[in-house]
């Protein structure tokens, strides 16, 4: 091996709550953690104002603050938290080799990966202002639906999460209407006759949104345009939440990794093994259905205790 290569114990990929729960953990462990950020540092958290579903903030926390403090819990411990995107991966030896911004070689024992997944949007103007100025746009009723409450909602999409989220929106809101953009769901039978069954979601079919309005600050409505007619209305609402799908970030991962027809990398059920020793995922990168913060920082952490757990059975640590 050139001496000019760096070698670490174990690399981080990714920067939400899954990859600083890792780096805590493993900085803790002496494990001298290398974290790449990626292209969004902070992740999909920073995409949103309050977090108020975290466990320990009584108070909410906005999400940007919340991933500055765990980065601050991480480098607190020792984690070396880096720029960089990784764009290349071999996986094919016991030492795992990766590229940084094309250029920069470092070998690794362990990988961890949290590169999570990226909401997909319509990429209307109207939307992605009202996205980022979080005045009424949102990609998880989870996360912000509550802020609904009492209020009127639109959610565009028609697929399980779609369908999941309008019932959880339904819960909150006082009225939800769905955007489904063809004749039928896409969703499973249980989910969509669910949906069609409860009585404050009205389901608009051959339907998209045409246009988010509001007063440049908060969402007051939504333009819909019917795909069959063309005809045109607006639906009066304070949040619009957009739910077709999302991509998890692993292309740079594919040639190595089993991964569902989606994308989504497979680990071993209870664990966050791969198909390859020392390598590990965490976070949404792995996960299509829960998608939380708090569920992206377990995982993080399984993912540093095995990857511990591994260079010690190995009698590297
Ligand atoms: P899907 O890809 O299944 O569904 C996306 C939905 O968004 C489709 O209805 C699609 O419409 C619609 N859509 C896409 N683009 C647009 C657009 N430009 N305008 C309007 N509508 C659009 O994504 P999901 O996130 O719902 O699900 C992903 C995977 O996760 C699935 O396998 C699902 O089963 C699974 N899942 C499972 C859950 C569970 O088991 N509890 C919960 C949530 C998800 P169209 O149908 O016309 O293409």
């Amino acid at each position: 091996m050139s001496e000019s290569i760096e070698k670490v114990k174990c690399l981080i990929v990714g920067s939400g709550p899954a990859g600083f729960t890792a780096a805590i953990y493993a900085s803790r462990a002496n494990m001298k953690p290398v974290l790449y950020q990626g292209m969004q540092p902070g992740g999909q958290l920073t995409t949103t104002t309050e977090v108020d579903n975290f466990p320990g903030y009584p108070k909410g926390v906005d999400g940007t603050q919340m991933m500055m403090d765990l980065e601050a819990q991480a480098k607190r411990f020792g984690a070396d938290v880096r720029t960089g995107m990784i764009t290349k991966v071999d996986f094919a030896g016991p030492v795992h080799k990766i590229w940084v911004d094309n250029k920069t070689e470092i070998h690794s024992d362990t990988i961890v990966i949290s590169t999570g997944a990226s909401a997909r949007y319509l990429g209307l103007d109207s939307e992605q202002h009202y996205l980022a100025n979080g005045g009424g746009v949102s990609a998880c009723a989870v996360c912000d639906g509550f802020f609904y409450k009492g209020q009127e909602t639109v959610i565009v999409g028609a697929g399980d999460s779609a369908c999941e989220e309008a019932s959880y929106l339904a819960n909150i809101c006082t009225k939800v209407t769905m955007l489904v953009r063809r004749d039928e769901f896409r969703a499973s039978k249980i989910m969509a006759e669910r949906v069609r069954n409860i009585d404050n979601i009205e389901i608009l079919h051959n339907t998209e949104l045409d246009e988010v309005l509001g007063d440049g600050n908060v969402v007051t409505g939504v333009r819909v345009v019917n795909n069959k007619s063309n005809a045109k209305h607006e639906i009066s609402c304070t949040g619009a939440f957009i739910a077709i799908g999302h991509t998890p970030n692993t292309k740079v991962f594919e040639p190595w990794l089993d991964m569902d027809e989606t994308g989504y990398i497979v680990n071993n059920p209870g664990s966050s093994k791969t198909n390859i020793e020392g390598v590990f995922v965490s976070g949404d990168a792995a996960d299509h259905v829960y998608r939380q913060a708090v569920t992206a920082a377990g995982t993080g952490c399984m993912a540093a205790l095995d990857a511990e757990r591994y260079l010690a059975a190995k009698g590297l640590h």
